[in-house]
């Protein structure tokens, strides 16, 4: 059989799930919003100060840690001990006025069966203010976020395992949207069918990075570029 992830909705194999998780930044708002961007550059900022780098060196340092460690924050705190509250504030001090309400999105969460979980590496308030700004918010039951986490950042195994317990979620009743690839192998080792959100209007790349995880990565059920769309087509048979 073979595991190559479907670009098509499939109410079908959604039929199960009652628990819907989804990450935040480049997930419940598209990539083109370009939010991330702000959070980007304030940490950039904030290694640059903390420990007098040039911008350079400073941004060189941050993606470094980004990648050894899933957060910058993560690897700031292993190497240098910071205070992650002032980090988390310091990082997501950003103008969230290019988040629209987006009251489709809205009404297809709403109709999904079940609880709603935001599961971001980002922190609760920054995670109300985006959902806010979206106009979505309300549907969520919770927020776990990277406080909630320890500090320990998705791809963690950990870090999905002690949301589900703290949920009381039956990781094989739920399902997981997310937009960076490495964030959904724990999610489908846990038995949760996995979506993956790639960027629009970038269809030659979009193409590429396609292909890739058709080859490569069988912890990817889905991919879309279309939230929305994704999840209106698996309740419009319900509905
Ligand atoms: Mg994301």
């Amino acid at each position: 059989m073979s595991t190559k992830p479907k670009n098509e909705p499939n109410p079908a194999e959604f039929t199960h799930v009652t628990e819907w998780v989804f990450d935040l930044d480049n997930t419940l708002y598209p990539h083109e919003v370009n939010l991330f961007s702000q959070i980007d550059k304030n940490m950039t900022a904030y290694v640059a100060e903390l420990l007098q780098l040039e911008p350079d060196e400073a941004r060189k340092l941050q993606k470094q840690y980004y990648h050894e460690h899933g957060t910058t924050l993560q690897g700031l705190m292993i190497h240098y001990g910071i205070d992650p509250n002032a980090f988390l504030e310091r990082a997501h001090a950003i103008d969230y006025s290019a988040l629209l309400p987006n009251p489709e999105l809205g009404e297809a969460i709403k109709a999904l069966p079940g609880r709603k979980f935001i599961l971001t590496n980002g922190s609760v308030p920054h995670a109300q203010a985006a959902a806010g700004a979206l106009g979505i918010l309300d549907h969520f039951e919770d927020i776990f976020d990277i406080v909630a986490a320890d500090y320990l950042p998705k791809p963690a195994s950990a870090t999905y395992e002690k949301f589900a317990a703290l949920a009381k979620l039956d990781t094989t009743k739920a399902a997981m949207f997310e937009d960076l690839p490495r964030n959904l192998t724990a999610p489908k080792a846990l038995g949760m069918k996995t979506v993956l959100l790639v960027p629009r209007n970038l269809e030659g790349i979009i193409m590429e990075r396609w292909e890739i995880p058709a080859l490569s990565d069988d912890h990817i059920d889905f991919i879309t570029d279309d939230l929305t769309g994704f999840l209106k087509e698996l309740t419009v048979r319900a509905g």
